[in-house]
């Protein structure tokens, strides 16, 4: 499993392979977890198609292709034969390989990350209910990604808004089924290489490496319109909205993950205090 890990990375996945593509396309993309070999890279990234305002990267495999958005993030995939080929225009060979890389670089580092955890380990950091991680190794992820001191990241910290009030409704069990649904949503919103953690019971941090301010303030406020849009149905026929509030902070070098965090909580409060069900970013300085 060790070697497995340090000899596979991730460049992009969720397909369907070889032959199965083709027979039964599925109608939702699976989550991104074919690993290729390291080795393969080079010629895999050779083979890297972005269409021609550069928003999307499509990637072949087996038969089938993977399509994903600048960011890395998987939109869709399809069997080979359906691409618009004409459409695909090669981008500029050298930023590709770039992006790619940056991308593959990340990923490797959280699967070592997380072989050198160990399984038994991995599960006793992951909170049951959402899958996502718990306090202990957002931590950990953090000082990981911050102790290299190459890569900027942003983080998220998102509050449920007058949560108590569903349980005071319908019970605690309802309210675990909201957190689950807002967990699916953010597990489905985030791009491949940014985590998810369960911060404590109603809030959640995201952690994404490589953003700019700009891109985490675009990704908090896509998260936040999603969340608003679920429509969960305590019982039925009633639909109960529910909204979140997001406080967003970047690292900087000699920044600790404790600083940033402070930060991102500190932003959320102020969008507690501005109305909720809304986003803020920490203070520039
Ligand atoms: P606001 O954040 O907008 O100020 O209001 P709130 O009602 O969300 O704030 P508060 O922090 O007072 O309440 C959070 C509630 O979340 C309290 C607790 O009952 C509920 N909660 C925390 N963890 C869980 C959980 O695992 N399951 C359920 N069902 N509820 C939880
Ligand atoms: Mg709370
Ligand atoms: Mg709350």
């Amino acid at each position: 499993e060790v070697s497995m890990n340090k000899s596979l990375c991730l460049i992009a996945a969720a397909l369907v392979l070889g032959g199965a593509a083709s027979a039964a396309p599925s109608p939702a993309p699976a989550p991104i977890e074919k690993l290729v070999a390291l080795d393969d890279m080079p010629r895999l990234v050779g083979h890297l198609t972005v269409s021609g305002d550069g928003s999307r990267i499509y990637i072949p495999d087996g038969g089938a292709y993977a399509v994903l958005d600048a960011d890395g993030k998987l939109l869709d995939h399809y069997p080979a034969d359906s691409m618009p080929a004409r459409k695909l225009v090669p981008l500029d060979p050298n930023e590709l390989r770039a992006r790619a890389r940056n991308q593959i670089r990340r990923k490797f580092y959280q699967d070592r990350l997380r072989a050198d955890l160990g399984h038994a380990l991995e599960l006793a950091l992951t909170d049951p209910l959402t899958g996502f991680y718990n306090q202990r190794y957002l931590m950990r992820h953090l000082h990981g990604l911050l102790d290299t001191g190459t890569d900027r990241i942003a983080v998220m910290m998102l509050d449920l808004d007058h949560f108590k009030e569903i349980n005071d409704r319908w019970g605690h069990p309802v309210g675990d089924q909201a957190l689950r649904a807002v967990a699916e949503t953010l597990r489905a919103r985030v791009r491949v290489f940014d985590s998810i953690a369960r911060y404590g019971g109603e809030e959640f941090v995201v952690v994404m490496p490589g953003a700019t301010v700009q891109e985490a303030e675009g990704a908090a406020e896509r998260l936040r319109s999603a969340i608003e849009q679920i429509r969960f149905e305590p019982e039925p026929g009633v639909v109960h909205r529910m909204t979140v509030s997001i406080g967003v902070a970047c690292s900087r070098p000699g920044r600790t993950p404790e600083q940033v965090l402070q930060m991102a909580d500190a932003a959320l409060y102020a969008a507690k205090d501005a109305g909720r069900n809304c986003m803020k970013m920490a203070a520039a300085d």
